[in-house]
């Protein structure tokens, strides 16, 4: 079931949940185009509250885009999908590629089509408040956008996630143990979101970034970056779709 409301009201309900920009629908692809769409398996907030077991397989989340992240079963590291293949960051170091078969408790993604580009300085900054000095992205604060960012960093701080076992604790407390490693001078790919204010809850507002290294070796949720040579296209998205399982509900009512 698909329930299509404004993305400004979006509510949690069973099924699946979309929401739509105010805008008179135009006439062209379906809104559940890939290539128009951010596709989320679950809430944010019941990844925040302990639903990690694994929802959906990684075969399955693949029909609705091949550029993204996601979380691991039980929480068993971060995730980043790229040009398809979704690599998965274990908290001692290793990357694997994971199998179509693997469940997965989250995952965002798009089908990337390009996008715009938009400058990123050499030295330019991301953390906690952004990219400062970038300004809002081409359509404003309220939309959704794809990222795909390429090229050198000087360095990058990622964290991934240890294994979590039951009884779950809440992301936060993950989050007080996770993995931080720091990648200096590094050759890869970022792939990812930039979201509204108003997604709080139902995803995760402002830039969510992941990364992996040209040598696949190295890579995980970004925490901050100080660019070096990097191309950085946003595209925006102009439908927003959160695909609720009943397993996710039960999951963090356990
Ligand atoms: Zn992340």
């Amino acid at each position: 079931m698909i329930r299509r409301i404004p993305c400004a009201a979006a509510l949690l309900a069973a099924g699946t949940l979309a929401c739509s920009n105010p805008a008179p629908p135009a006439p062209g692809p379906s809104a559940s185009d890939p290539a128009r769409t951010v596709w989320q398996l679950s809430p944010f907030a019941l990844l925040q509250a302990g639903g990690y077991d694994g929802l959906m397989t990684v075969d399955e989340v693949r029909r609705h885009g091949d550029l993204g992240l996601a979380a691991a079963d039980e929480l068993n590291g971060e995730m980043v999908m790229v040009d398809g293949r979704l690599y998965q960051f274990l908290a001692d170091g290793r990357v694997a590629e994971a199998p179509g078969s693997m469940r997965l408790p989250f995952a965002e993604v798009t089908r990337w089509t390009g996008g715009r580009d938009i400058p990123v300085a050499a030295g330019q900054t991301y953390g906690a408040s952004g990219m400062p000095g970038m300004g809002t992205l081409p359509a404003g604060a309220d939309a959704f956008y794809a990222l795909r960012l390429e090229g050198t960093w000087d360095t990058v701080v990622v964290r991934t996630f240890h294994q979590q076992s039951r009884p779950y604790p809440p992301l936060d407390s993950a989050v007080h143990h996770q993995a931080v490693d720091t990648l200096i001078n590094v050759r890869g790919t970022m792939a990812g979101f930039w979201q509204p204010a108003f997604a709080k809850g139902l995803s995760i507002p402002g830039y969510h970034l992941h990364v992996l290294s040209d040598d696949r070796a190295k890579g995980g949720h970004v925490l901050s970056f100080r660019a070096g040579n990097v191309r950085m296209q946003v595209a925006e998205r102009p439908e927003f779709i959160v695909h609720l399982p009943p397993d996710a509900i039960r999951d963090v009512r356990h």
